[in-house]
């Protein structure tokens, strides 16, 4: 799991801005993501002084992304959510 890594992987070098959290080529969702890195060792200050950091996730569809954490609307772990069962 390289997903908290201090040092970027490689392939989130070309990652695209996605403006609303989902592959900006396919619309795939985070959670498809075949790969997931969060810059949580270099956090951003938004306007209202809340901390917001990048995400970048590699897509199935091998599109490589990257959204500001803030924007993400569900929590990084909402598939172990007691509502998720099938
Ligand atoms: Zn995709």
């Amino acid at each position: 799991m390289e997903a908290f890594t201090r040092q970027a992987p490689k392939w989130t070098e070309k990652a695209t801005h996605a403006l609303s959290f989902c592959c900006p080529k396919c619309g795939a969702s985070s959670h498809e993501a075949t790969k997931v890195w969060l810059n949580r060792f270099a956090p951003v200050m938004t306007e209202d002084y809340q901390k917001k950091w990048q995400e970048f996730y590699h897509c199935q569809c091998e599109q490589v992304w990257w959204a500001w954490s803030c924007d993400r609307k569900e929590l990084f772990n909402d598939r172990k959510a007691p509502l998720d069962q099938d």
